[in-house]
C-alpha cells in the first residue's frame, strides 16, 4: 500500500490536481491555456486575499519566490530587517545580502518568535527599506505574529515581505487588509500542487518601489521587468513569451486554487486549525513536547515535536514502517532532537488519526512508555469537540 506523505511539503494532493498534470500538454499560446493561466492569476489574488496585488506565477521552487522578492526590492546599500525564526529566515537574509542589502536580524531562541514590540523597537530607529518575516518557519514549526508584524511594518513605512511557503492557504493571512507588500509562496504545500511553482502577490506600493529602482535587477530570470508583461498579457487573455511556462503545473494550479476558493478561505484556515489542535492533543497525551514554546507561536500547518527520552531519529523510519512518511528535524542546532509532521492541504480527520496512530505505534515500539490508544483517543476527542 502507498504510504501517506505527511512531511511539511510536498504533501498529499487532490486527484483532480494530479490529473491536470497527466493531461496532454497544451502549447503555451493555446487559447485554452491562456484562459487557464489568466484564471489562475486571478484566483491567486483571491487566495492571498490581495485584490489590489500583482500576481506572479513562475517556474521554480519557493527559494525562487524568495529571490523574486529580494532581487527586485533591494538595491546595494538598502537596509533590511529580517525577523528571524529559523532556517528559512536565515535563507532570506542570505538572499537579501546577496542583492546588496545591509541586513539587521532580530531573532529569538529556537521555538520562539520575536514579539511585534521588539521588532518595532528596531523599526523605530528608522532607515529600513524592507522587513522580511517567515510566516511559518518550517524548520521549527514556529508561527510568527504576522498580523502584528505586518502592521508594525506598515506603521513605520517599510515594505513588508512575508514568506508564506509553509503557510499560504493554510494559515490565516489577509494581505490587503493587513497591508503586507509581498506574500511569496510555492506550490507544494497548502497551495496543493506538486513542487515547481514560485508564486508571489505584490502590492501596488512594492511595485512602485521597484519602478523607482536606481540600479537594474542583478538577475534576468528573477527580474519583474521580464515577468510583468507576461502576467499582464495572460490575464488580459493574450499570449506572451519570456520563458516557457510550466504548462501542466499552471493547469494544476488553476484546479487547486479553484478547489481552495470553493472550500472558502476562512473555512480552510479553520480546518487547518482544527487538525493542528487534534495533533497537539495527541502529542500531549503521549507526554511529548513541541519545539514551539507556546500555542500562540505554534503553526497549524505542521508539528515539530521533540523525541522523548530514549528515542532518536530512527523513529522517522519506524513511522514509515507504519505507513506514514514524516520528516526529521531541520534546525541546524537541534535537528537530531525532533521530528516534523506536515498537516496541510487536503488533511482531514482520517489523516490525523492515521498519522497519530502510526507515530504512537512507532514510539511504543521504540520503547516510549505510553498507553496504546491514548494519543488516538486524545486526537479523536479534539476532532469531535473541535
Ligand atoms: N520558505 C519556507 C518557509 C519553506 O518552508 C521553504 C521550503 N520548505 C522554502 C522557503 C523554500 O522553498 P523550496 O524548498 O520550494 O525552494
Amino acid at each position: 500500500m502507498r504510504d501517506l506523505l505527511m512531511i511539511p511539503g510536498p504533501v498529499e494532493f487532490e486527484p483532480e490536481v494530479l490529473q491536470a498534470l497527466a493531461a496532454p500538454t497544451l502549447g503555451h499560446t493555446d487559447p485554452a491555456f491562456i484562459t487557464v493561466f489568466g484564471r489562475a492569476l486571478k484566483r491567486l489574488r483571491e487566495v492571498c486575499l490581495a485584490p489590489s496585488s500583482q500576481p506572479f506565477v513562475v517556474s521554480g521552487s519557493g527559494t525562487l519566490a524568495m529571490e523574486l522578492a529580494g532581487a527586485n526590492l533591494v538595491e546595494p546599500g538598502d537596509r533590511a530587517l529580517v525577523v528571524n525564526t529559523g532556517y528559512f529566515s536565515d535563507r532570506m537574509a542570505k538572499i537579501l545580502e546577496r542583492h546588496g542589502a545591509q541586513v539587521t536580524q532580530v531573532g529569538a531562541k529556537p521555538g520562539e518568535a520575536p514579539s511585534a514590540d521588539e521588532v518595532e523597537t528596531h523599526l523605530a530607529r528608522g532607515g529600513f527599506k524592507l522587513m522580511a518575516v517567515t510566516h511559518v518557519d518550517t524548520s521549527t514549526g514556529v508561527l510568527a505574529p504576522v498580523e502584528a508584524l505586518v502592521k508594525a511594518g506598515r506603521k513605520h513605512g517599510v515594505l513588508v515581505v512575508v514568506d508564506g511557503v509553509c503557510a499560504t492557504a493554510g494559515e490565516s493571512f489577509h494581505q490587503d487588509a493587513w497591508g503586507a507588500d509581498v506574500y511569496l509562496t510555492a506550490s507544494q504545500k497548502a497551495v496543493g500542487v506538486p513542487p515547481g511553482l514560485a508564486l508571489l502577490t505584490v502590492s501596488p506600493r512594492a511595485m512602485d518601489a521597484w519602478r523607482k529602482r536606481r540600479t537594474p535587477v542583478a538577475s534576468v530570470y528573477a527580474d519583474w521587468a521580464e515577468w510583468l508583461p507576461i502576467m499582464e498579457a495572460y490575464e488580459a487573455g493574450k499570449p506572451a513569451y519570456f520563458a516557457t511556462p510550466p504548462v501542466n503545473l499552471v493547469c494544476a494550479l488553476d484546479v487547486s486554487l479553484g478547489q481552495i476558493l470553493a472550500e472558502g478561505m476562512e473555512a480552510r484556515f479553520a480546518r487547518h486549525q482544527r487538525m493542528a489542535r487534534a495533533f497537539r492533543a495527541a502529542w500531549r497525551a503521549m507526554g511529548l513536547r513541541m519545539l514551539p514554546v507556546s500555542d500562540a507561536v505554534t503553526a497549524n500547518t505542521l508539528s515539530a515535536v521533540y523525541y522523548p527520552e530514549g528515542v532518536d531519529a530512527a523513529l522517522v523510519g519506524r513511522v514509515k514502517g507504519q505507513g506514514i512518511v514524516v520528516a526529521g528535524g531541520l534546525h541546524p542546532e537541534l535537528k537530531t532532537r525532533y521530528f516534523r509532521v506536515g498537516h496541510m492541504n487536503r488533511v482531514g480527520p482520517t489523516d490525523v488519526l492515521a498519522a497519530v496512530g502510526a507515530v504512537e505505534r512507532a514510539l511504543i515500539a521504540a520503547g516510549h512508555r505510553s498507553e496504546p490508544g491514548a494519543a488516538v483517543a486524545a486526537a479523536q476527542t479534539a476532532l469531535v469537540t473541535g
